[in-house]
């Protein structure tokens, strides 16, 4: 894999004053070898890199990109709002206009609030939801990732699994077990735990499209099961759709299959490429928040006033030119061109599509729904197979456990170079 040199001079400078030469973990190349190329602008599908190297971005920033690079909306947006400045804390119009569109938009989301990661809403919400039931436990699956709160991180998908590490050191055993992992898709196990300690569990927290270690498409009828269990048992169900949420359409999975948790978290896409995160729920719930509540929560950068409008900017351009539309029509050009050649490959793999959201399962059989259930040999063909396409101008995911995206800024003939491009590295393995 050939960086080219001003990113390799560049990323040895990194290395020196940042771990790993990076800000986030998998952007490291760890998984699949090689040095990264250091990213110097975007627009619509297209990254340029610091040697002018170009390529299609099937990555988009890990899910926030919908719209492509540096949309023209969303960047008037942005400098309209820093003219007026970048921070007040204190309240502004933009936090209030997103909160009355997405409360408009995701099924029975009475009141929200911000904050600047994804990591955060999740670690908020559930807190909130223990404060709320007054209970300590919660459930999560294994393989859902739900930001690098301690006690989340445990069997939490792509990131660790990449490194070969269930569950992050510097996580004390007594926050670990509060949290209880069971597998995905397993009814039973829901059933058994929720029968022994039912009483003690605040929440059961899920990725109701778990796109952190492959993606593992549930079935409905597991999703509803949760959402009876947590009812029957006084415990609160949390869809994390930080990637799931504006990307499937405004009401996210909770719409698509017609299921409202209790509380949800957003992340990514809401924020229109700036940091910025949320969660919300039915106001008897949000309104144990402080000030109103006992559960504490703040942020200084919260609500940001640009940040906002970036993500409202982004928010309503999706709803006026019916994006979740095209992106599925794009879609089933995916399924129809780089699905039947997967399929049809000499090596095992498939297509998994949900809207616009990709994974190449690289293993036989039906597309896995549970993460036991993924071939540790996709690693290393993926890598393979990863080097070929950034070699010839195609940024996909750094791991084998990534999934990719579609932005309204691709077209057919990014699909087709794609398609083009794996079907030589099939050639290649002949
Ligand atoms: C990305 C992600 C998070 C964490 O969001 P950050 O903004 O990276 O902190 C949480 N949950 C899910 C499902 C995610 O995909």
């Amino acid at each position: 894999m050939s960086a080219g040199q001003n990113s390799l001079e560049l990323f040895a400078r990194a290395k020196a004053v940042l771990p790993g030469g990076v800000s986030s973990p998998v952007r490291a190349f760890g998984a699949v070898g090689g040095s990264p190329p250091v990213i110097r602008r975007g627009n619509g599908a297209i990254v340029e890199d610091e040697d002018g190297s170009r390529y299609t971005d099937f990555v988009c920033s890990w899910g926030p990109l919908i719209l492509g690079h540096a949309h023209p909306v969303v960047v008037s947006a942005i400098v309209d709002a820093t003219e007026r400045g970048t921070s007040f804390g204190a309240p502004c119009k933009g936090e209030i206009e997103l909160a009355e569109l997405i409360t408009g938009w995701y099924p029975g989301l009475e009141k929200v609030r911000f904050v600047s990661s994804g990591t955060e809403a999740t670690m908020s919400a559930i807190r909130l939801a223990r404060g709320y039931t007054d209970r300590d436990t919660i459930i999560k699956f294994s393989g859902c990732y739900h930001g690098h709160a301690d006690h989340l991180l445990v069997d939490a998908g792509s990131g660790l699994a990449t490194f070969g590490h269930p569950t992050s050191a510097g996580v004390p055993e007594a926050f670990a077990q509060k949290t209880l992992v069971l597998p995905l898709d397993d009814e039973e196990a829901v059933q058994k735990t929720f029968a022994e300690v039912g009483k003690e569990i605040a929440a059961v927290i899920i990725e109701p499209v778990p796109a952190n270690n492959g993606l593992l498409i549930q079935r409905p009828e597991f999703l509803q099961y949760l959402r009876d269990e947590t009812a029957a048992a006084g415990s609160l169900l949390i869809f994390d759709e930080v990637i799931s949420g504006f990307r499937l359409g405004p009401a996210g999975a909770a719409g698509q299959y017609g299921i409202q948790p209790d509380l949800a978290t957003f992340g990514k896409i809401i924020g229109g490429g700036l940091p910025v995160g949320a969660f919300g729920g039915r106001a008897e719930v949000m309104d144990r928040l402080a000030p109103l509540g006992p559960v504490y929560q703040a942020g200084t950068l919260s609500g940001n006033p640009v940040a906002m409008a970036a993500g409202k900017a982004a928010l309503t351009t999706l709803e006026r030119d019916s994006v979740w539309g095209k992106l599925e029509t794009l879609g089933q050009y995916l399924d129809d061109t780089l699905g039947e050649l997967l399929k049809n490959g000499p090596i095992p793999a498939a297509l998994v599509r949900i809207g616009s959201i990709f994974w190449i399962s690289l293993q036989d059989g039906e597309p896995p729904r549970a993460a036991a259930d993924i071939s540790p040999d996709a690693a290393e063909i993926y890598g393979r197979l990863f080097s070929h396409l950034l070699d010839n101008g195609i940024c996909m995911a750094p791991s084998a456990y990534e999934v990719g995206f579609l932005s309204a800024a691709h077209t057919t003939e990014d699909i087709d170079a794609l398609v083009r491009e794996v079907g030589a590295f099939f050639e290649g393995l002949k």
